[in-house]
Order: C-alpha cells, then sequence, then structure tokens
C-alpha cells in the first residue's frame, strides 16, 4: 500500500482492526442503563481489578468521566487543585464550573511537567467562610507526554491524606506511563482514590474511556453519568472494543515509544527545531522553531500530506496506524521545508 499521508496530529486518529471489530461484532450485550450489559460489567471488572480500585464505570468519553468524578466528589462552592496546563482544568470545557459550580485552583506546573508540592500545599484554603472548601487534588499521567514519576505521585498521595484531600488522576494515558516506567499499571493508579483511563487514545479503540474507584463512589458516579447523558444501552458493542485494546495492545504501546524515538533522531538534523530530548518519554513531541515560522510549517505540512498538532509548540504524536515507512516519508517531505 502506498502512503499518501502520514497524520500524527493524534493517537486518537488510530481506527479499529479487523480483529477488534470482529470482537464488537460478536459481543454479548443487554441494556447497561438496567446493569445488564455482560460485556460491559466484564471491561468494567477487568480494568477495576487491574488498576487495583473495587469497581469501574464505563464512559462514553474520558472528559465525562472526568467531570462525573468531580461532580461525585465536590458540590458548589468546593475547590479542586489542579495544574493550570492539565486537561481537565484547559480542555474540558470548563465542565466542572459550567455544570458543577465547582472552582477550579490551577497551578502552574514546572518544566518537568508537575506542580510543585510545596505550592500545592501552601495553595490549601484554610476554613474559613472567605474561602471555597478545597477537596480535592487532579493529576495527570502522561502529561503531555511525560511520564510522572511513582516517588512524586507517592508524595502527592501522602499531601493529600495530610490535608484530607479526595486523590484523582485523569489517566488518559496511563499505559504509556506503566509501558515506558515498565511497571504494572496497578503500581502506578491504585494509590489515587479514582482514576480515569481513556480507551480510545493509543489503546486503539473507537470510543471509551473508564473511571475507577471504590464501590461507593462508583455507585455515586453512576446517578452523575446518567444525569450527564452518559448512560448508554447495548455499550457491550463498545466495551468489546476496549476489552480488546486492554487484552492486545498494552504492550505494543512501546512501538508508539519506539517510533516516537525514531522520529525524534530524524527531526534532529533540522537545525530549526529546537529539540528537548529530555522531554520526550512517551509517543509525543512538543518542540519550538529559532524561525518561529509555526504557522508556515502547519500549512506547509498540511500541503504535502503530514498532519500535525499544535501551533507554537508544534506537537507530534505516533501511534498505532504509523510504520518506520510513514516517518521517513514524513520526514523527506518536511525537509523541503527546512532546507
Ligand atoms: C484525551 C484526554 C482526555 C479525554 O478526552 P476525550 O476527548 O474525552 O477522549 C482527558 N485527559 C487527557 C490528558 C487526555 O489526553
Amino acid at each position: 500500500m502506498t502512503i499518501d499521508r502520514v497524520d500524527l496530529r493524534s493517537d486518537t486518529v488510530t481506527k479499529p482492526c479487523s480483529a477488534m471489530m470482529h470482537a464488537m461484532q460478536n459481543a454479548d450485550v443487554g441494556d447497561d442503563v438496567y446493569g445488564e450489559d455482560p460485556t460491559v460489567i466484564e471491561l468494567q471488572r477487568y480494568l477495576s481489578e487491574m488498576t487495583g480500585h473495587e469497581a469501574g464505570l464505563f464512559f462514553p468519553s474520558g472528559v465525562q468521566s472526568n467531570l462525573v468524578a468531580l461532580l461525585t466528589y465536590l458540590g458548589r462552592g468546593d475547590e479542586y487543585i489542579v495544574g493550570q496546563n492539565a486537561h481537565t482544568y484547559k480542555y474540558e470545557g470548563g465542565g466542572a464550573a459550567a455544570l458543577g459550580g465547582i472552582q477550579p485552583q490551577p497551578i502552574e506546573e514546572g518544566s518537568d511537567g508537575v506542580m510543585d508540592l510545596n505550592k500545592v500545599e501552601a495553595t490549601i484554603k484554610l476554613d474559613d467562610i472567605h474561602f471555597a472548601k478545597t477537596k480535592l487534588l487532579a493529576l495527570e499521567n502522561t502529561t503531555g507526554g511525560r511520564v510522572v514519576s511513582l516517588e512524586y505521585m507517592k508524595s502527592a498521595q501522602a499531601l493529600c491524606l495530610k490535608h484530607g484531600l479526595q486523590f484523582h488522576l485523569d489517566g488518559a494515558r496511563i499505559f504509556n506511563a506503566a509501558v515506558a516506567l515498565e511497571k504494572e499499571v496497578g503500581e502506578l493508579t491504585g494509590m489515587f482514590d479514582s482514576v480515569s483511563v481513556c480507551l480510545s487514545k493509543g489503546l486503539g479503540a473507537p470510543i471509551g474511556s473508564v473511571l475507577v474507584g471504590s464501590s461507593d463512589f462508583i455507585e455515586r458516579a453512576k446517578r452523575w453519568r446518567k444525569t450527564v447523558g452518559g448512560g448508554m444501552r447495548q455499550s457491550g458493542i463498545l466495551a468489546a472494543a476496549g476489552l480488546y485494546a486492554i487484552q492486545n495492545n498494552v504492550q505494543r504501546l512501546k512501538d508508539d515509544h519506539d517510533l516516537m524515538a525514531y522520529l525524534v533522531e530524524g527531526l534532529s538534523q533540522f537545525s530549526d527545531i529546537i529539540i528537548q530530548d529530555d522531554q520526550v518519554h512517551t509517543n509525543m513531541i512538543f518542540f519550538d522553531l529559532h524561525s518561529k515560522k509555526y504557522d508556515e510549517l502547519l500549512e506547509y505540512g498540511k500541503a504535502c500530506g503530514v498532519l500535525f498538532g499544535g501551533r507554537q509548540p508544534v506537537r507530534m504524536v505516533t501511534h498505532k496506524d504509523l510504520t518506520k515507512d510513514h516517518i521517513d516519508l514524513a520526514l523527506d517531505r518536511l525537509s523541503g521545508f527546512f532546507s
């Protein structure tokens, strides 16, 4: 097959493979609003067990899964602490504030992508009628493609225990972190009160996220999922894709990371690109240009069939529907811009 387009915009562009489609077609289904879809039940059980939690809940999207976690823990006038660039805060339409009256307290991340925990602690409000009630700390892993260390997450957990905060992880790409760290995913997720995991990123399912936590939390979350319109019926068709993804596509995330390393090596020949390869841990790179010709590069890429995201910085993401041939072609075409 000849390649005419290289899509490096996101790992969300992956399409279900034929084995995944087969699993979807053959899924045993029921009405999940009545709790009767065996495939959804199995996906929730499988993922909660794997991540070290009592129960799970299937959602159509990661945005809804994070939103419902916040709505379940927090009420009007409550506050959660979150990174300034975190998806939950910056890329989810302000949902917690818009729909839940929940105040975010964003904190700027350092160059390592995480919030300074001293700053987090200093931001926790005193019990005083002037202040919102600080009730939760939200982390993200991976964040901007970077892996958050186990040590950092343990320190953050200790802080939450000390101050009685709930501890939520936006683990949209937590399997990328687990593969990069060569750890079982449960080691990275068991310490949180709740975790949201995406099935539709590098894992390659067409749709879906799972929220995991205690049985009591998940029971309460189920109400909120219904309230925001996330109750689905024969969703086992979708859960089957998620199960297939979890059972077959986790270890292969390493291929995406290796392909990213190959891309970074190729990009480093272009002197205009400011490469910080210590920031590339998984399947994403963000880079600036000395020339600042961001719009021109984006347009050039589009015109020659090399798609990527971001304006400044530029963002490129590898995924299961790309091979070295795609990367070679992308580098070859982009060399026309940089020469
Ligand atoms: C993709 C993503 C989500 C969920 O977004 P959806 O578009 O709903 O899938 C949440 N957090 C992070 C960090 C993500 O990358």
